[in-house]
């Protein structure tokens, strides 16, 4: 072997070391990424009025559990006035305490962190103006607190619809709207609006009512049957509220209907400062 192959030789000896060096710090850190969670270090502040209320957002937030995002709940109200049809609870303390245990269980299967306020479910609506109002106010500034300790990077809240038009969602949506608004936040965090498309409604008023234009939701997030599913053992809490003969295939089933997709409206803010109404 003349030198000049013999110098080669050792070229490509040194070259393949560092190739299988290369391939090995490669397939090293594809292991660590796979191991890594994606949404690990977010956190997610999901605001809503009643016990039972997040279950219409439930699976996303199963979603992002599963996926390493911290979720933390703030419900309002205490569900007081949730009377219905399956059941012969009456109105009052003892269901009161019936739901915050509900609450809790629906919480703990998401994997959310649970904060239950104390507000009164129609929030005092029948005191008129010197009940509702302080109680109303209250909340803002409540919420206000809550959002400076969470720190989050995202907000899910009622849009001015509520939902289901309720008055307690449209207050509770347009509460934690005005704290987003009220100032400069140190850090950044984005606002999000549950939605539903005006074009799964069928009812002309009911669309006008609660639905909105798909333009405007633009956000659509996919779930999986794995967060459907815990969606469902979430909603199951929640047994003074719902028909105890509801099956778990029913509830996918009907959820499948929606192609497993939750919409939201995000909150823009103008990018620009304007001196004319028009442009
Ligand atoms: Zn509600």
């Amino acid at each position: 072997m003349n030198h000049k192959k013999a110098a080669l030789l050792i070229l490509m000896r040194r070259h393949s070391l560092v190739l299988i060096f290369l391939t090995s710090l490669i397939l090293f850190n594809t292991v660590e990424v796979r191991g890594q969670k994606p949404y690990e270090g977010k956190t997610i502040l999901a605001v809503f009025a009643h016990p039972d209320d997040e279950s219409t957002v439930a699976p996303i937030l199963a979603k992002y559990t599963r996926e390493g995002a911290k979720v933390h709940l703030v419900i309002v109200t205490d569900g007081r006035y949730g009377t219905n049809d399956f059941h012969d609870h009456i109105a009052g303390e003892t269901l009161v305490a019936t739901r915050r245990e509900e609450m809790k269980c629906a919480a703990n299967q998401l994997g959310a962190e649970l904060t239950h306020l104390e507000y009164h479910d129609q929030l005092k609506a029948d005191e008129g103006y010197d009940g509702h109002v302080p109680h109303a106010r209250a909340i803002v500034l409540e919420l206000k607190d809550i959002i400076e300790m969470v720190r989050p990077d995202v907000l899910i809240t009622w849009g001015p619809d509520g939902g289901s038009t309720h008055m307690d969602h449209r207050l509770v949506g347009a509460s934690v709207t005005q704290v987003y608004l009220s100032k400069q936040w140190e850090k950044p965090m984005s606002l999000f609006y549950y939605g539903t498309p005006s074009e799964s409604i069928d009812d002309a008023d009911t669309k006008i009512l609660r639905g909105q234009d798909m333009k405007y939701l633009r956000t659509k997030i996919s779930y999986s049957t794995e967060d459907l599913s815990r969606a469902f053992d979430s909603y199951k809490c929640h047994y003074s509220q719902i028909d105890p003969k509801l099956t778990k295939e029913e509830f996918i089933n009907r959820r499948n209907k929606n192609e497993r997709i939750i919409y939201l409206r995000k909150f823009e803010a103008p990018s620009k400062d304007s001196d004319s109404l028009f442009d």
